[in-house]
């Protein structure tokens, strides 16, 4: 096939050239296929992207399947955070959402199909036996006592177990293939089991639940999916899926390919961890902005097109990795660098005070962004006060030292130059004020341009402005690898410092999740907590990778 340039090549997608080439498929059906028990993660988008993508770039289409079937773990709050999530991504899914529940009925009908064939059979077996008679991975396991029942015997049982006559427990259905298998998989893995639990699609229809195992291949057969597409550690269950699919009378086959699983620095993927996290109050939900999960990731800032190029860059193979959180920093940089607009904000506030600054104030006015004229500009309220960083001001420096030190001048971001002459301090010694003058004639003019002046640092008017509680965010971890690690030696508890700050009063209006560069200091986004008397941001992202400093 002739690929546009800007596509990504993986072995997947040579498989698929492969396959249109050689006749095997004529169209391409690929499904996202998530468990509705967590929201989803950046791993998830990882699938996301390649699923929707290969769909979207071979003209196939690619489903949204919920593969539903653990009742007691699942919820329907959880079914509508993905899907809103999935489209936040910027993918739509082919037809109805799909639920692998949906096909329960279906899977039962295939089910006795394997009875009948002689190929499945109901063990009483207790639990502990089970265990016993498995094996291990040195040792082949034994067959039940339960394995050659007869296939009417087996098909009443079975009713029995669907009619709600048995205990949950008492027995399950077993797939009939060879206990001395190397792959425990294929150990006559149990396919159907006893579980009284009111269902979020069927509600109490089912005391019968199929296992994964056996729902994933034959919903993905039922869906016509051609590339069945999961994480490497399915690569055994492979085997036992080509086996359902093989001898139940079902017309397609797809063919599973499996890819290995993001890994990311400093976090973790799992939806059990990501759970314990929430419940044991780590975080202040799923949507935390430190969470990797989708919903954190976009109230702290991260747009879709970011997370779409990260998983672009990272790529799909075969081989275990561990990505660098400084590469997924990376592409929202990129992207806010070129269109998030430009303010102002003062994180640690003091006071300026322009002696010689006459009248009641003016306003000024800034571009939106350096390089984007169409982004236009702004009004910037200048007052006789204003408020600069407490860290922007010394009154002695080295000339490394490229900010305010008194006696000496910086330039005022988008206003003028200003020199400062004297301090107040309270009775422990730390300046409360610092006065300075400003030269008139400075209003806009390039530093370089003729005046000396040691740099530029950014400023709100302390008269006209908008106090604002920042929250600056960290790694949530502080080892780069927290899996195996106990949560308490693990969590970075410097991963949220708040900030009581002043922002530019044109940020009253900014939209909830939508990122700008406060100028110096990072990019944030205002948050959903955010009132009429109450602004709250969030950083997305500072502007520099710090970290990278700090290692090396
Ligand atoms: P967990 O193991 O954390 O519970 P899961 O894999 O069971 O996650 P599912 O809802 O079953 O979660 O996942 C849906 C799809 O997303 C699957 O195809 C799965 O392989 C894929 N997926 C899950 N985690 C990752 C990851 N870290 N990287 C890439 N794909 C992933
Ligand atoms: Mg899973």
């Amino acid at each position: 096939m002739a690929e546009a340039d800007n596509r990504p090549t993986n072995f997947i997608r040579q498989i698929i050239d492969n396959d249109l080439e050689t006749g095997v498929h004529k169209t391409v059906q690929t499904r996202f296929p998530p468990e509705p028990n967590g929201f989803l993660h950046i791993g998830h988008a990882k699938s996301i992207c390649l699923n929707f993508g290969i769909a979207e770039d071979y003209q196939g289409t690619c489903n949204l399947r919920f593969d539903d079937t653990n009742p007691e773990k699942e919820s329907i709050d959880y079914v509508n955070a993905i899907k809103s999530d999935v489209q936040w991504l910027g993918y739509q899914w082919s037809g109805d959402v799909r639920y692998s529940s949906g096909y329960f009925q279906q899977l039962h009908d295939y089910a006795v199909e394997l009875i009948e064939k002689g190929l499945a059979y109901v063990d009483f077996s207790t639990q502990e036996e089970m265990r016993e008679m498995r094996g291990t991975l040195t040792q082949p396991g034994t067959n039940s006592p339960y394995r050659d029942t007869a296939p009417e015997e087996n098909k009443e049982h079975f009713r029995k177990m669907a009619a709600g006559e048995y205990e949950e427990g008492h027995c399950c259905l077993r797939a009939k293939i060879d206990m001395t298998s190397p792959f425990m998989v294929m150990r006559d893995p149990v396919i159907y089991r006893i579980r009284f639990a009111h269902h979020h699609q069927t509600g109490d229809k089912w005391c019968i639940y199929p296992m994964y195992d056996f729902t994933h291949c034959i919903s993905d057969a039922i869906e016509g999916i051609s590339h069945s597409l999961c994480t490497l550690e399915f690569q055994d269950n492979r085997r036992l899926y080509d086996w359902v699919i093989e001898n139940i009378s079902i017309e397609t086959t797809p063919r599973q390919y499996e890819f290995s699983r993001l890994n990311l620095e400093y976090t973790v993927l799992s939806k059990r961890k990501l759970i314990q996290l929430v419940t044991e109050n780590h975080v202040s939900g799923w949507d935390d902005p430190r969470m990797p999960t989708i919903a954190g990731l976009k109230r702290r800032g991260y747009t879709p097109a970011s997370i779409r190029e990260f998983c672009q860059r990272i790529g799909v193979t075969k081989m275990d990795n561990l990505i660098e959180m400084s590469m997924l920093e990376a592409c929202i940089r990129d992207d806010l660098n070129v269109n998030a607009p430009r303010a102002m904000a003062v994180l640690d506030p003091i006071r300026l005070v322009i002696e010689n600054y006459q009248g009641d104030g003016e306003m000024l006015s800034a571009a939106n962004h350096p390089n984007d004229e169409t982004q236009g500009t702004r009004e910037l309220p200048f007052d006789k006060e204003i408020f600069i960083e407490r860290d922007d001001f010394r009154e002695s420096a080295n000339k490394k030292y490229k900010r305010l030190v008194l006696d000496k001048e910086v330039r005022l971001r988008n206003a003028y130059v200003v020199k400062a002459v004297r301090v107040d301090k309270d009775e422990d010694g730390n300046i409360t004020t610092v006065y300075c003058t400003y030269d008139p004639d400075t209003l806009g003019k390039d530093p370089a341009d003729g005046r000396k002046v040691k740099g530029v640092i950014h400023w709100v008017s302390a008269m006209r402005n908008q106090p604002a509680e920042i929250r600056l965010y960290d790694r949530l971890f502080k080892v780069p690898n927290p899996n195996g690690v106990e949560l308490d030696e693990a969590l970075n508890e410097d991963s949220l410092v708040v900030k009581q700050g002043v922002v530019e009063s044109s940020m009253v209006s900014a939209e909830v999740g939508k990122a700008v560069q406060f100028e110096r200091t990072g990019y944030f986004c205002k948050d959903v907590e955010s009132s009429d008397e109450k602004l709250v941001f969030n950083r997305t992202v500072a502007l520099r990778d710090t970290w990278a400093k700090i290692e090396s």
